[in-house]
């Protein structure tokens, strides 16, 4: 059966990263997570000293940009990313990196190498990518694209909670506020800020599970494989 791309874009923890996993096992596709290539580079530049109390040394991270490896790795069924072969995983998901993230991502030659890479992956089909730009600016001819949006309160409280049971400190306000914060910049910047494309299909999780938003998306795509055979 020909195998299409599928993007799946949305605004912060709305759950794009666990559909777009389940949806993949479930066809048998890769799973690409473009955010946390965005977080790879903003840990390298944190790491790099190119990043000091929020001032962002731009050129450095531009010049830095040949020096970045993101690969990803499936260990146990988990996909981990790895930053010059280093397992970052956890690292790259702290508050520290979610608060620089969206400031970095800004950057035009951060999106233009990035999107070359996330490009070169899909080339062969069978990728289910998610991100901001997926559908309007990475994959434009992708077959099924995906808009996902969720209450914000519901939004918090689940990431909120996903944070404390890894065990990180951080308080409830201080989630809800970098929400916030991360969908203020990625939908004003203008390097292909967040937007839902007219071709993409709307999926507000608000009131529903992880097991019937898989239900819907699984239908949309058959229907996509089979409009494309
Ligand atoms: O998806 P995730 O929340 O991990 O993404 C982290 C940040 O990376 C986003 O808030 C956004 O600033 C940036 N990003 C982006 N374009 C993408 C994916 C992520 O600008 N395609």
């Amino acid at each position: 059966m020909k195998k299409i791309n599928i993007a799946i874009d949305g605004y912060s923890s709305t759950g794009k990263s666990t559909l777009a996993k389940a949806l993949a096992k479930e066809l048998e596709y890769t799973y690409i997570d473009s955010g946390a290539m965005y977080r790879c580079v903003t840990l390298y530049a944190m790491r790099e000293g190119l990043i000091r109390k929020d001032a962002i040394d731009k050129d450095g991270i531009v010049e830095a940009l040949g020096e970045i490896d993101i690969d990803f790795v499936n260990e146990n069924g988990d996909n981990l990313t790895r930053l010059n072969g280093e397992v970052v995983e956890s690292e790259i998901r702290k508050m520290e990196v979610s608060s620089l993230v969206s400031p970095v991502s800004k950057i035009k030659e951060v999106r233009e190498t990035l999107r070359k890479l996330q490009q070169k992956a899909a080339n062969s089909g069978g990728i289910v990518m998610d991100g901001r730009d997926i559908g309007s600016a990475v994959l434009p001819g992708a077959e099924l694209k995906i808009f996902m949006t969720a209450d914000s309160e519901v939004r918090a409280s689940r990431r909120y909670n996903e944070l404390k049971a890894k065990g990180v400190d951080v308080s409830r306000e201080e989630v809800a506020e970098n929400l916030k914060t991360r969908d203020e910049l990625d939908t004003g910047r203008k390097e292909n800020p967040l937007i839902q494309v007219s071709d993409a299909r709307l999926l507000d999780n608000t009131c529903l599970s992880t097991e019937k938003q898989l239900e819907i998306a699984l239908s949309w795509a058959k229907d996509a494989i089979e409009s494309r055979k």
